[in-house]
């Protein structure tokens, strides 16, 4: 399995960078886990959205599927025949605020005139090939889904936006790579008590992987300060290892262990 990284952003872009975008190519399927601000400028560096087998959005926040909005003008702008249309598979009971969005900018059918949607379940492995893709809920500000990919025996799992604990730790399970978010530089920035918390510091991204047992940690979704070593450093410290910043346009293989 390889994940290669379009976007790193938290929802603040890093200059230059786009938001959240995360290609995986497995079990002879290719997917895009969510599709922030600039992800498709990068995606269609390398591919036209057609070899995609689908587009899976972890939750409705902008920094992870307003570019789904961009990738309609990818294609012409007369509806496509059903069987041609990109599947995108969205977060359960979502599907009614992409069509406000799709009022939003001018054209109702915005979306469905060339992609086919659905909801994932909340639970059930959504199956494309040899590559599944289990949703696992985070604690995060509004619903929010990760997802445990699982191809050829490998194991990569997206923290997608998360507070420490819950589904965060089912997550790092076993992990052959946890691509998990960093997005806080101090607690100050994340919601104060009794608002339940949304994010994530590096260390207590490196401490679910070193309990979870986690084989490599890959830290993204960061304000990457130059090469984001703050973030390296502090979660190293509780990760135990060496962890990797997500590098745009760069790709891991993901290897059983
Ligand atoms: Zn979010
Ligand atoms: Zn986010």
């Amino acid at each position: 399995m390889r994940l290669t990284i379009l976007g790193r952003s938290p929802a603040s872009p890093n200059p230059g960078e786009a938001c959240a975008g995360y290609l995986v190519d497995g079990g002879g399927a290719r997917v895009l886990l969510d599709i922030g601000p600039g992800v498709v400028s990068q995606l269609v560096r390398q591919h036209h959205p057609d070899e995609l087998d689908a587009i899976v959005v972890s939750h409705m926040h902008a920094d992870h599927m307003l570019d789904l909005v961009t990738l309609r003008y990818v294609y012409p702008w007369r509806a496509r025949p059903q069987e041609q249309r990109l599947r995108v598979v969205l977060p359960p009971g979502s599907a009614d605020q992409l069509l406000d969005l799709a009022r939003g900018v001018g054209n109702p059918r915005h979306f469905e005139d060339c992609f086919r949607l659905s909801e994932h379940d909340g639970s059930t492995a959504v199956v494309f090939g040899g590559l599944s893709l289990t949703p696992i809920a985070t604690q995060h500000y509004i619903p929010c889904w990760g997802f445990r990919a699982e191809a050829d025996g490998a194991r990569l799992a997206y923290t997608a936006d998360t507070a420490p604990g819950g589904g965060l730790d089912e997550l790092a399970d076993a992990a052959d790579v946890l691509l998990s978010e960093a997005t806080l530089r101090s607690l100050d920035e994340d919601a104060v008590a009794p608002e339940p918390r949304g994010h994530l510091l590096p260390a207590e991204a490196g401490a679910a992987a070193r309990a979870g047992g986690s084989r490599r940690l890959v830290l993204t979704h960061l304000p990457a300060n130059g090469d984001g070593e703050w973030a390296r450093v502090q979660a190293a410290e509780t990760f135990g290892a060496d962890v990797d910043i997500a590098e745009p346009a760069q790709t891991y293989e993901v290897t059983a262990g």
